[in-house]
């Protein structure tokens, strides 16, 4: 069994930038890629919001780039998922790939959240093609192009509004006649002449040409009729779930499932388990905002593998001093 000071679950913007911060303080991370390693960018194409990059880059280069960095400096990498942590232990005890078992003295868990997806034909075929999970990071492409998004809660109208700005038309399309999402959005989405409605329309499958989206196969839940709305792009807006059922239960999380830290710091209900990204922050979930997550987790690590009091310092970090 191999003793690690910090094991870090999960590679995208918030554990890679941990690995980047872990590793230049000497504390030789062990990185456990996960299922979807360099996490939801690289389901992306072109990123045009990382600072840094005047002419935008590749989610899936700039994935790759930041795991160089991290490997530059000592970072490890194994591929695979973890299947277990034992948190009871000190060392703590994560097995990787059901049998691979791994002792740490400090856990960063940056297991991100996978937005949800309709599992209609085709959909996975075609993400970044025309399907798409994300408004900020893809909504750029589809200037004066008539586009969809799917679901009825608050990210769909948040999404439909945000689209609007660039799209020719954007028709939300909702499983139900009522909407979910409460009314101050509601009545945002309502009142912005490019959006229109098809309630009670039920998403079948994505039509393409082979190359892009050309369309949403919906059935009318009244008539039973099926038809293909024509669009250019598919923003699916049904939610996120945060990747934290391999915890069994073991930190404590908020009432959607996310990771609760401390105050302004990546401190979890567990001492020792730091959180950073996506799995702990419903809210913003950009790139930028979970690499800078990792960023505090690593320091934090840092100063608790120092044995600093974390009382002492999570109190002080939570003040802002
Ligand atoms: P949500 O409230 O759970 O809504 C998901 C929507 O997607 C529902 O309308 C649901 O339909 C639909 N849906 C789910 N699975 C589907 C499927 N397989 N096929 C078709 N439709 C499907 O999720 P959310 O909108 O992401 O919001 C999550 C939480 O974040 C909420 O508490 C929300 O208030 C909050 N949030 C707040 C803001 C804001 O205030 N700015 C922005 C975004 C999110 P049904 O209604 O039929 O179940």
């Amino acid at each position: 069994m191999t003793r690690h000071k910090v094991m870090i679950l999960g590679t995208g913007p918030a554990g890679l930038t941990a690995a980047i911060y872990a590793a230049r303080a000497n504390l030789q991370p062990y990185v456990v890629e996960g299922n979807e390693p360099g996490g939801q960018l690289t389901l992306t194409t072109e990123v045009e919001n990382f600072p840094g990059f005047p002419e935008g880059i590749m989610g899936p280069e700039l994935m790759a780039n930041m795991r160089q960095q991290a490997e530059r400096f000592g970072a490890e990498f194994v591929s695979g998922w973890v299947t277990a942590v034992d948190l009871e232990k000190r060392p703590f005890r994560v097995t990787v790939n059901e049998d691979e078992v791994h002792e740490a003295d400090a856990i960063i868990v940056s297991t991100g959240a996978s937005a949800k997806m309709l599992g209609i034909e085709a959909e996975t075929d075609y993400i970044g093609r025309g399907v798409s999970t994300c408004a900020t990071c893809d909504g750029f492409f589809f200037r004066n192009k008539p586009i969809i998004v799917v679901g009825g809660g608050d990210s769909a109208m948040e999404e439909a509004t945000f689209l609007s700005k660039f799209a020719s038309e954007v028709t939300i399309v909702h499983r139900r006649g009522e909407l979910r999402a409460s009314k101050v959005m509601q009545d945002r989405a309502r009142n912005n002449e490019k959006i229109k409605w098809k309630l009670n329309h039920t998403p079948l499958g994505v039509e393409a040409d082979g190359n892009k989206v050309t369309g949403l196969r919906v059935r009318d839940n009244h008539s039973g009729e099926e038809k293909v709305l024509p669009v250019d792009g598919i923003f699916v807006a049904i939610g996120h779930s945060p990747n934290t059922a391999f915890l069994g239960g073991k930190l404590d999380l908020d009432t959607v499932g996310y990771i609760k830290t401390q105050g302004n710091t990546s401190l979890t209900s567990m001492e020792g388990v730091f959180a950073c990204g996506d799995v702990m922050d419903s809210h913003y979930r950009q790139a930028i905002t979970a690499a800078g997550s990792g960023c505090k987790a690593a320091m934090d690590v840092e100063k608790y593998l120092e044995g600093s009091s974390v009382h002492d310092w999570s109190q002080t970090v939570s003040a802002g001093h």
